[in-house]
């Protein structure tokens, strides 16, 4: 049996998630926020609270889990009915409402949905060399959650995209020694990341692969690398851990069951300049949205948001008009 009706149901608790739900509900409606994971924060809980962000409005730099603490606060200041460990699988059309079945308690309905589910559940993609996986935990990461862990340690970041590139610079502030292994000369990542570590004692093994890894009877690995394309050994490298940052992948396979299937391009959905999607009263913000020009960066999904949650209102309280400033100001 349905019980709460809510005025908007946001399907998704990374940071774009929880900023869309504050400013419902500083929009005084009836809103429940739904998160899978046992935690709010999304890609930057789960995948990079050490990391210092520096491209959000208002932060001359903020560690991941302090912007999430503090996104957290902000959500709290008015009241969201909040849902973790609660995975959406289906949304179904009901007349003029929806129906939101979860994997656990009972189906709710809502007058409108706003999809924020990034590209789905994420995990990192694998080291493909012999061996590696039985190392995980022993020696090899995928995840750091506190950089304290790799303190005076010779530490090897395999990866050369933006995250790789942060994570060598962050760490080598508190490592014995930082080693990146990238296959390309040049890393891809932020101009401003690349100088950073250009001008830092990171050791660069570039171009190069991993082409072997060992444990060794004193604890340490010993990596083999290789040239890229010549697959001729060039030098080992002995460290205490090894990193890997090769990116993420991401699977959508429960939103691929709910009964509403708004029109996607590849894995997101397309929307108009409200963000609504192809279904009337369904949006998509953040990572899962899709237009013309869209980057995936938290300060965008920040400023996709209200779009959403403004029409979203003008869809079941067409009269209601606004949206004023969250402060009164009378100059
Ligand atoms: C390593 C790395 C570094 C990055 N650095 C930066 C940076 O410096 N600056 C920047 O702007 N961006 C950065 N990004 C990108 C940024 O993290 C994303 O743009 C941002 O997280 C998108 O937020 P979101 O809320 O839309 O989605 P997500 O953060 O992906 O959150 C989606 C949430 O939805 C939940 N969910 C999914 N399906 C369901 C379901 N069916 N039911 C319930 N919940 C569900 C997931 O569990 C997840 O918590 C980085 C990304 C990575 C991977």
């Amino acid at each position: 049996m349905t019980q709460e009706v809510y005025d908007i149901a946001i399907i998704g608790g990374g940071p774009v998630g929880m900023f869309t739900a504050f400013y419902a509900s500083l929009r005084q409606t009836k809103t429940v926020l739904v998160e899978s994971l046992a935690t709010l924060g999304g890609q930057v809980s789960a995948l990079y609270p050490e990391k210092t962000i520096l491209d959000v409005a208002g932060f001359s730099g903020i560690k991941g889990a302090a912007f999430i603490t503090e996104l957290d606060k902000q959500l709290h200041l008015f009241p969201v009915d909040i849902k973790t460990e609660t995975t959406v699988v289906n949304v179904e059309q009901s007349g003029e409402l929806f129906t939101v079945t979860t994997d656990i308690g009972e189906p709710f309905q809502a007058k409108t949905v706003i999809i924020t589910t990034g590209k789905g559940a994420f995990e990192p993609r694998k080291m493909q060399v012999d061996g590696v996986d039985e190392l995980v935990g022993q020696g090899v990461h995928y995840f750091v959650t506190n950089k304290q862990d790799f303190a005076n340690r010779h530490v090897a970041i395999a990866g050369g995209g933006d995250s790789a590139v942060d994570m060598a610079t962050m760490l080598n502030d508190v490592t014995h020694a930082t080693t990146i292994i990238h296959r390309r000369d040049n890393f891809r990542a932020m101009e401003q990341s690349v100088n950073a570590l250009n001008q830092s004692t990171v050791i660069q093994e570039t171009p190069k692969k991993i082409s072997h890894i060992e444990k060794q009877s004193n604890g340490q690995l010993k990596i083999t690398l290789a040239q890229v394309k010549a697959d001729t050994i060039t030098n080992d490298i002995q460290v205490d851990d090894l990193i890997v940052n090769y990116g993420f992948i991401s699977e959508s396979k429960t939103i691929q069951g709910w009964a509403i299937q708004p029109e996607i391009s590849g894995q997101v959905f397309k929307v108009d300049q409200e963000m609504q999607t192809s279904i009337p009263g369904v949006f998509a913000v953040g990572d899962a949205s899709h237009y013309i020009g869209k980057a995936d960066l938290i300060a965008i999904g920040f400023g996709e948001a209200p779009h959403a949650v403004n029409a979203a209102i003008r869809t079941f309280d067409p009269h209601r008009g606004g949206p004023g400033h969250s402060s009164s100001m009378v100059l």
